[in-house]
This record gives structure tokens, C-alpha cells and sequence, in this order.
């Protein structure tokens, strides 16, 4: 396989080899085409290291729209850490597309977080309690996101976050791509997923 069977823009492609990934992985191989479709939510069995965010990340960036000022996808991650790698991850797959990624983590001041999104937000990665603060406050609108990724979707569960999520859920619109990705599918996980998700497919890697 090669990332040129999946319909990518030049400039992907581009960015995809000054980052040294030659071929895509399993996941990725399973995840990018659905999305460029544009026609299912995925369910994905994955751990780390399998590439799983260059697989949300490539066709969630070649789909976005430029600059809209307004916030196009979410991704929910369990920690900070994986917050911060997460975004610099997806901004490290941009290329010179003009969006913006913002990390949403506690820890930085809400200020400093507002300022940042006021000068418009496309990306926004964050912990579940920190987006509820900002989604509370009024700082972000997500009912127009067209995309929202769980990223390690048991961990957040394990940390009890699963409120929150269902929170983040209910303040999002019905039209949007879903895409959970999570090492393993507890009972919990899997029975949001169905709640939630229109017709999906299922990923194990
Ligand atoms: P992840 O599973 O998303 O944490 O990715 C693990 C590591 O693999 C990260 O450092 C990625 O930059 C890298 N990676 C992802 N996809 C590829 C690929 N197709 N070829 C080479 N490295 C990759």
C-alpha cells in the first residue's frame, strides 16, 4: 500500500514524506478511506504506536475547510500529555494548510486558553473537564463540528470522564463523523458508541 492510493492532496503527500512515513500502517489503511468518503463513524481497536492519530489526523486535515473561524473538529483525549502530542502531532501534518490547532488542557490559565480562542480555533484537542469549563463559559460552540474523536476512549473511561464525554456529546450536532479509537472495548465504551454512531465500522489492528 502507499498513501497514494487514498486521494490525497499534493500537499499531504508532500508532508507525509518530509515526515518520513513512507507507507501507511494498518490502521491507517482501515481509517483514511472511510473518512475521505466521508460515509461511516469508526470504531478503532488500536494502541499506541500504531499510528492511530495520522489516521484521524490526515483525512480530518485534507477535509477541513481553511480558516473558517469556527471549530471544525474536536478530539478528546484522557490526559494532558496526550492533548499536547496529539496537537503537535496534527500540527505537524498541517503543512501549510491555514488552520489551527489548539491544545485545551488544565493547567494553562482559561484566560490565556480564551485569548487563543478567540483568534479562531479549527482544531481543538483537549481533556473532557477542561472543554466542559470552556463549553460552560460559552468560549467554544460545538454544535457545528463536523468531526469528534475519542482518542483512548477506556482510559477516559477508567478516569471518569465518561459524564463529561456524554456532556461534550450532548452539545454537538447529529451530523457529525464520529470516530473512537481505544486499546481495549469495555462494555461501557462500546455501548456509547452505539448509542451515538450512525452506521460505523469496526477496526481492529
Ligand atoms: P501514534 O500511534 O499515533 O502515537 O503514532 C506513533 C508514532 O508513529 C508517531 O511518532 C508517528 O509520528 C509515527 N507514525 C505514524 N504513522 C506513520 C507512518 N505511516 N510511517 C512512519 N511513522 C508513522
Amino acid at each position: 500500500e502507499s498513501f497514494k492510493a487514498f486521494n490525497l492532496s499534493q500537499s499531504m503527500l508532500d508532508v507525509l514524506e518530509k515526515k518520513g512515513f513512507f507507507k501507511p500502517t494498518p490502521i491507517q489503511i482501515h481509517v483514511i478511506p472511510p473518512l475521505m468518503k466521508g460515509d461511516r463513524d469508526i470504531i478503532g481497536q488500536a494502541q499506541t504506536g500504531t499510528g492511530k492519530t495520522a489516521a484521524f489526523g490526515i483525512p480530518i486535515i485534507e477535509k477541513l475547510k481553511a480558516n473558517t473561524g469556527s471549530i471544525q473538529a474536536l478530539v478528546l483525549t484522557p490526559t494532558r500529555e496526550l492533548a499536547l502530542q496529539v496537537s503537535l502531532e496534527l500540527e505537524s501534518l498541517k503543512g501549510d494548510k491555514d488552520i489551527t490547532v489548539v491544545p485545551l488542557y488544565g493547567g494553562q490559565t482559561i484566560k490565556n486558553q480564551l485569548k487563543i480562542l478567540k483568534s479562531g480555533a479549527d482544531i481543538v484537542v483537549g481533556t473532557p473537564g477542561r472543554i466542559i469549563d470552556h463549553l460552560k463559559k460559552g468560549n467554544i460552540k460545538l454544535d457545528s463540528i463536523s468531526y469528534l474523536v475519542l482518542d483512548e476512549a477506556d482510559e477516559m473511561l477508567n478516569m471518569g470522564f465518561i459524564e463529561e464525554v456524554k456532556e461534550v456529546f450532548r452539545s454537538t450536532n447529529e451530523n457529525k463523523q464520529m470516530l473512537l479509537f481505544s486499546a481495549t472495548m469495555p462494555t461501557p465504551i462500546l455501548k456509547l458508541a452505539k448509542k451515538h454512531m450512525r452506521n460505523h465500522d469496526f477496526v481492529s489492528v
